[in-house]
C-alpha cells in the first residue's frame, strides 16, 4: 500500500518535471523508476516526492528533483559512456545516471555520506564506482570521462576536471559565489578549445577542496 502511494507521488512529481521542460524520454523513464524515498533520511520520506532539496546530514542536501533532471538532461549521458560525478551526497543523482546506462564514477568528501550511499548502491545492486576524497582533483586513473557532473557550486572551473574530460565530452558545473551560481555547460572541442553555455540561476552547497572553496 505504501509502495503504491509512492508510485503515485513519483508519477505526479515526474509530471511536474515534464511541465517544467524535462523532455528526454530515457531520463523520464528512469525518474519514474528510481525511488527517491530510499535516498532520504526516514524523517524526510514523506517529502521525498516534493520538488524540493532535502537535508541528508552533514549540512548537505539531496538536490531538488528538477535540478537533478535539468543537469542530467544537459549532460545527456548515453549507455556505456563513462560519467564522473563530483558530490555523491545521497547517491540519487548517481543512481539516475546508472539507470540511464552510464558507467558511473562518483566522489564524495564526507565519509558518512559516502558510506551511506555505498550501502544504498549495494542494496539496489547498482554497479557504481565510488570513492571518498576531494573531487575537485577528479579521478585521473579512470579518465578521460565522456561527461562530468558537479553537484556542488564552486568559485571557478577546476582545471583537473577540464583535463580529465574527453574531447567531445560535456562538463556540467555550477559556478558563482556561495549564494548563487549559474550552471556552466562546457563542451570540450579540443584539448585547448572549450565552448561554454551558461544557464542562470541555481543555488548549491559549496564545492570544497583544492580547486574549490576553502573549508572554514
Ligand atoms: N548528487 C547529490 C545527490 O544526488 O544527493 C547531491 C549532493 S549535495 C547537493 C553536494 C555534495 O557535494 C555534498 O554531499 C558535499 O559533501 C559534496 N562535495 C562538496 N565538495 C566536494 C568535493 N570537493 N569532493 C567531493 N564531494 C564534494
Amino acid at each position: 500500500m505504501c509502495l503504491e502511494m509512492y508510485e503515485t507521488e513519483r508519477k505526479e512529481l515526474v509530471d511536474i518535471l515534464i511541465g517544467k521542460g524535462i523532455s528526454n524520454q530515457d531520463l523520464i523513464n528512469v525518474l519514474l523508476k528510481i525511488e527517491r524515498h530510499l535516498f532520504v533520511p526516514d524523517i524526510m520520506k514523506q517529502h521525498a516526492y516534493k520538488d524540493v532539496a532535502l537535508p541528508i546530514g552533514m549540512g548537505q542536501t539531496i538536490s531538488q528533483p528538477y535540478t537533478v533532471a535539468f543537469m542530467t538532461q544537459e549532460l545527456d549521458p548515453r549507455p556505456g559512456q563513462k560519467i564522473l560525478e563530483i558530490g555523491t551526497g545521497s547517491g540519487y543523482q548517481a543512481a539516475i545516471l546508472s539507470g540511464m546506462g552510464a558507467r558511473v564514477f562518483t566522489i564524495e568528501r564526507h565519509t558518512d555520506l559516502y558510506n551511506s550511499a555505498m550501502k544504498i548502491f549495494d542494496r539496489m545492486n547498482l554497479k557504481i564506482a565510488a570513492r571518498c576524497s576531494d573531487g575537485t582533483i577528479g579521478w585521473e586513473e579512470f579518465s578521460p570521462f565522456d561527461g562530468i557532473i558537479v553537484t556542488a557550486g564552486g568559485p571557478t572551473v577546476p582545471v583537473n576536471l577540464k583535463k580529465q574530460l574527453a574531447v567531445g565530452g560535456k562538463l556540467v558545473i555550477p559556478i558563482g559565489d556561495k549564494k548563487l551560481q549559474t550552471l556552466q555547460v562546457i563542451t570540450k572541442k579540443s584539448d585547448t578549445d572549450f565552448f561554454t553555455r551558461e544557464v542562470p540561476y541555481f543555488t548549491f552547497v559549496p564545492l570544497i577542496g583544492k580547486e574549490g572553496w576553502k573549508e572554514k
